[in-house]
């Protein structure tokens, strides 16, 4: 039976459009969609910061404690049409007019990334954004560029038509060549594919940072015996495998939410896998296949099951793209603030575009659930114009529940993408109570 407080959520979601922020592959409900209508999912796409938001106090006490070089946004989509020779492609209902729910979905995407429709390539458009945006951050900050494979379905033939997006490998690769002061690379590669570990080898070989799936979307069983001399690939080579869990909902693909369950990912661990669970799995439900009659509890409830297991520490990470979105829990923003000693393990990321898209972030919910001061609202509301990934930015760094904050090592991503990465501390560490009230103005 579903727990009633879920099913509430559920409803809730159902009504308010929420499922649009599962990611960046989720559908769009009726109430986006008139939400779409009243404009209220334009991005305004503002140039320049202005100097007096540059210079902002609040915003330059944000900076205090880090170092630029080592911010790296570890969950930044690449997408395109393929109008460039890129190879990308979208689903091609997401651009029939028939299929509106889908071809809406494309709209807010790319008004999330300031990609105009009279733009002669969407692929160019998308790229210059991003680096426009890039130039308001420290030099040395960077973002990690992520290719996405195609669907496969058992016997391992592609399924073009439950693929949404795809980014090959080699255009993320090249595209974090030739702005290499800014962007890194994460590749995506179908397990089922017959030459799925010769691409992997590649991929080490061409500098990726990480591996990443989407195993609902992508249709990976991540539990499948046939994927443990890929798992120790990684493994030999230190390549953290990111992975989406949680709700993806409407995929318009393989459609496997089971396969999304976070305790799967139990699979590459035990092989010595280091695993960067997407978004924490703070979204939807999933079946706790530890119970004896498994039931459906919050996704977020396994992954923080996954954190407290021994065996894990060293190798389950979580990153926080998307986490203080409108659609999340307040259970799960005051854990993930309160649990200091996850800190070490949790990585900052935008999952860019979905900062610009209107509706996924309502600071005023941030504020009831007394997360944020409103006193901050203005100053992010008028950032999230200029430049959305500052905005992301600044907002986890101003979130707090009970004086306690994302510390400074949650921005401190590089070192995990190192050779030799940065054992997580496992001893129960202080509090930080970091800047707001606490610290004097810069
Ligand atoms: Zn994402």
């Amino acid at each position: 039976m579903r727990h009633p407080q879920l099913q509430t959520r559920r409803q809730h979601l159902q009504c308010c459009g929420g499922a649009i922020a599962a990611g960046l592959f989720s559908g769009l409900l009726p109430q986006a969609t008139q939400e779409a209508q009243a404009g209220s999912l334009i991005n305004p796409c503002r140039g320049q910061l202005p100097a007096a938001l540059h210079e902002h106090p609040m915003l330059a006490r944000n900076w205090q404690d880090l170092t630029p070089a080592d911010l790296w946004d570890v969950h930044t989509h690449l997408l395109g049409t393929g109008d460039a020779g890129t190879g990308c492609r979208i689903n091609a209902q997401m651009t029939q007019w028939w299929h509106p729910v889908e071809s809406l979905r494309r709209q807010v995407i790319l008004k999330g990334a300031c990609v105009p429709a009279s733009a002669p390539s969407v692929d160019i458009a998308y790229v210059q954004r991003l680096l426009q945006l890039s130039q308001d951050f420290p030099i040395g900050a960077r973002w990690l560029l992520y290719a996405f494979d195609e669907a496969r379905d058992a016997q391992g033939q592609a399924r073009p038509e439950w693929t949404t997006f795809h980014v090959p490998d080699a255009y993320a690769a090249e595209t974090s060549r030739l702005h290499s002061h800014r962007f890194a690379w994460v590749a995506s590669i179908h397990p089922y594919r017959e030459d799925a570990l010769a691409r992997l080898d590649a991929a080490i070989a061409g500098g990726a940072l990480a591996l990443k799936w989407l195993p609902s979307a992508m249709n990976i069983d991540l539990r499948a015996p046939h994927l443990r001399p890929f798992y120790a690939r990684l493994a030999e080579a230190k390549l953290p495998l990111i992975i989406h869990c949680g709700e993806e909902k409407a995929v318009p693909g393989a459609g496997r939410d089971d396969l999304g369950n976070p305790l799967l990912a139990r699979a590459p661990l035990a092989a010595g896998v280091r695993v960067i669970m997407a978004h924490c799995a703070s979204l939807g439900e999933a079946l706790d296949l530890d119970m004896k009659r498994p039931r459906l509890v919050p996704a977020f409830d396994l992954f923080t099951r996954l954190m407290d297991e021994p065996a894990h520490r060293e190798l389950l990470l979580g990153d926080v793209s998307a986490l203080f979105q409108f659609n999340r829990r307040p259970e799960v923003w005051q854990q993930v603030l309160s649990r200091q000693d996850w800190h070490a393990r949790l990585l900052h990321g935008s999952d860019y575009p979905l900062p610009g898209v209107g509706p996924l972030y309502r600071l005023k919910g941030l504020v009831r659930a007394g997360l944020l001061d409103a006193a901050h609202m203005r100053v992010l509301e008028a950032l999230r114009e200029h430049n959305p990934l500052l905005f992301d930015f600044h907002l986890k760094r101003l979130v707090s529940w009970r004086g306690q904050v994302l510390r400074s090592e949650v921005f401190a991503t590089r070192q995990h993408f190192e050779k030799k990465p940065k054992v997580a501390s496992l001893a129960p560490s202080g509090s930080a109570t970091r800047h707001s009230a606490q610290q004097t103005p810069a």
